[in-house]
């Protein structure tokens, strides 16, 4: 394992740092949450910047469009962007994490052709359609049912927890072709979202947003071209997308868990607590001092993985590893600071100069990273059975 960047690393990084620092503060401040039109634009808008740049698609192969980046340079990216408190992938996440790479490997050219240049540019929105109210963990259990006719599959079914539904152009989508095989029976199409038949219910969060929604699928006629893959390929069609996931996913976030910790330690040097500043109690510099050195065993873990990776090519089981260990600690992070806010921390606006609003949204958003791309229950078996051996559970 070697932990350290190499000189052309450096390099990329001081020439990122040079560019975010005069783009990143150009780019303005989010708008608010459930503002989709301008949400939209904000998250394209910083993509067609990337792109126009050059830093667009960092781990596309470059025959795509994309920067064709080593894994080491990845890191680098993710670095970079959390220190310049840049926007991140924001409503891109899907297109350029999941559906970009799919086409990319296993679609036509046609496919090819219109996507992948649109994605890059920040001129479409993908969204994924693949769990249903039964089918969670159990992904293969899906039902939406997909039915040929002539030139069209006519669909028909309910999706569920579909992030961004209400602004994507575009949707992965997992539908059943063949209810003889449970696994053997999926196949992978694209939906554009502007099609007959789609209704999208928004399903208010904890934080009263409406990140995801409910999707009602009546009729909905898709065109047989919109396969990627083989009919009845698409369970082995999503696995291939995980080729790109080279255990940099939670980069970002891990960085930005760092920059909070900081954070916090500076809140408890103003925050008075029995006349003196909360930072005087022993306990609870100890526990930040803890939390601290988790986040920076985690990001080492995260260098192993991608050293690993480079050295083996094949992406181990630190994927799961990390995904645990980092939403697990992500909420107690959180979870401390809306203890170390005291009563402002019952509040989801700034009190008395405090910062509440951010850091109790931040708290109620880490729950659900628990569950979201596979819950901690399912990561834990994974580990259980894969790592450590242990008998597996009765199916
Ligand atoms: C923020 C967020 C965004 C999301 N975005 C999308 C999206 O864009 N598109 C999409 O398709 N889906 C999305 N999801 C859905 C997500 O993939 C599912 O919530 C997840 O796979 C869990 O499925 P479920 O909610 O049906 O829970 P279930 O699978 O019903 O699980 C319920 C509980 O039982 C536990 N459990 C289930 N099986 C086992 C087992 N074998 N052993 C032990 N415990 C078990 C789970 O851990 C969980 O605690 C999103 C979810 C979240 C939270």
């Amino acid at each position: 394992m070697d932990l350290r960047y190499a000189e052309r690393d450096e390099t990329f990084r001081r020439e990122l740092r040079a560019w975010l620092a005069e783009a990143a503060p150009a780019h303005g401040t989010p708008p608010p949450r459930d503002d989709w039109a301008a949400r939209r634009d904000y998250d394209l808008g910083w993509q067609r910047k990337l792109f126009d740049a050059g830093y667009a698609g960092i781990n596309w192969p470059k025959e795509y469009g994309g920067l064709g980046a080593s894994l080491t340079e990845e890191l680098v990216y993710y670095e970079e962007i959390a220190r310049a408190r840049a926007p991140y992938i924001g409503m891109n996440f899907v297109g350029i994490r999941h559906g970009g790479p799919t086409i990319i490997a296993e679609g036509t050219d046609a496919q090819k052709a219109l996507h992948l240049p649109r994605i890059l540019r920040g001129e479409e929105v993908w969204c994924q359609g693949f769990s249903e109210p039964t089918a969670g963990s159990d992904l293969a259990a899906l039902r939406t049912s997909a039915v040929r006719d002539g030139d069209d599959y006519v669909v028909n079914g309910q999706k569920i927890w579909t992030s961004f539904a209400q602004s994507a152009d575009y949707c992965e989508m997992l539908v059943r072709t063949d209810t003889a095989s449970k696994h053997g029976g999926i196949s992978w199409v694209i939906m554009p979202m502007n099609l007959d038949g789609i209704e999208i219910r928004p399903l208010p969060t904890l934080l009263g947003e409406t990140d995801f929604s409910e999707m009602f699928l009546e009729n909905v006629r898709i065109p047989v071209e919109n396969l990627v893959g083989e009919e009845n390929d698409g369970w082995r069609v999503t696995n291939v997308t995980l080729r790109f996931e080279r255990g940099t996913a939670w980069a970002a976030d891990i960085i930005e868990l760092q920059q909070t910790l900081r954070e916090l330690a500076a809140l408890a040097q103003r925050i008075t607590r029995d006349d003196a500043a909360a930072w005087e109690d022993r306990a609870l510099r100890r526990e930040l001092g803890h939390l601290s050195a988790e986040v920076e065993s985690l990001w080492a873990m995260v260098k192993l993985q991608v050293s690993e990776l480079a050295k083996t090519g094949v992406p181990g089981l630190g994927g799961s590893v990390i995904k645990l260990a980092f939403t697990e600690l992500n909420q107690r992070i959180y979870e401390f600071g809306t203890q170390l806010l005291g009563r402002a921390g019952l509040s989801r606006e700034d009190v008395a100069d405090l910062p509440a609003q951010r850091i109790v949204d931040k708290y109620l958003n880490t729950l659900s990273l628990t569950i979201a791309a596979g819950s901690s229950q399912i990561q834990r078996n994974i580990l259980s059975e894969r790592v450590l051996g242990l008998p597996k559970e009765r199916r």
